[in-house]
């Protein structure tokens, strides 16, 4: 069983107040862990403020990025060392943004998550829709290779704990609605790839979330796909009442 995992993505848009003001105004309709992990990844500086405003609570405390390397001198580099001892539980690695506009390749992404896994923090690694579009005109190495190459290394005790995710570019941060079909091609891809990796064993267990315009109309729709174990929020979180609603989606 596949426990779902709802999680808001912040982005850059929510200062340390309002991180602490949002929390303390959901916490009490959250729902128990056994049930539904819910997470929210916000920009580093506000992590341990809400860490300790959800002290008690079963939030996830998530932050967005991590620096390659364990320590040294990366000046302006935040590691995962210390996104751990803010209080993050996960860390969001290689989401579509951190390629487009910074550059991260697949090798600068797998030596993220290798870092995370070193350090305890769990990864939580993004992947946009080249996989897909490459998959659907025949480049089936190209696929394998993408989640090959963030993957490098990663041993299969690792990868039970990791969670994967797929945003088309085109439905992240778009008016498109976001298509329950497309959700359930691209986590099922991903889910033969990692098969193909790891076996079909671990393929089941890992969890695969859909992110792109996920909102509060379409994630019953989003959720009820086989393959789709969670999903990716974006601009539809930013309010507490649309997160909650989110959250119970059942
Ligand atoms: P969106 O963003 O929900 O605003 O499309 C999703 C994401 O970037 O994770």
């Amino acid at each position: 069983m596949r426990k779902p995992f709802i999680i808001a993505n912040w982005k850059m848009h929510k200062n340390i107040e309002e991180s602490v003001a949002f929390i303390n105004q959901i916490k009490a309709a959250l729902p128990q862990v056994a049930d539904e992990e819910v997470g929210i990844a916000a920009q580093a500086v506000a992590l341990s403020s809400m860490k300790q405003t959800a002290q008690g609570t079963s939030l996830q405390i998530i932050a967005q990025n991590a620096a390659s390397e364990l320590a040294g001198p990366y000046t302006g580099e935040i590691s995962a060392r210390s996104l751990a001892d803010a209080g993050a539980s996960y860390v969001m690695l290689g989401h579509l943004e951190r390629r487009r506009l910074f550059h991260e390749d697949n090798q600068i992404i797998n030596q993220k998550v290798r870092s995370a896994l070193t350090t305890g923090i769990t990864p939580i690694i993004c992947t946009d829709d080249k996989m897909v579009q490459a998959e659907v005109n025949g480049e089936i190495h190209y696929v394998f290779d993408q989640l090959k190459g963030v993957l490098k290394g990663v041993d299969p005790a690792h990868l039970q704990k990791i969670v994967l995710s797929y945003e088309p570019s085109w439905a992240v941060g778009s008016s498109q609605t976001a298509n329950p079909k497309v959700a359930q091609q691209g986590c099922h891809r991903i889910r033969q790839t990692v098969a193909n990796l790891y076996g079909s064993l671990l393929a089941d267990q890992v969890r695969i979330l859909y992110g792109g315009s996920v909102n509060p109309q379409n994630i019953g729709t989003i959720m009820a796909q086989p393959d789709v174990d969670g999903a990716l929020i974006g601009r539809a979180s930013l309010r507490p009442d649309d997160f909650l609603e989110m959250v119970n989606w059942q």
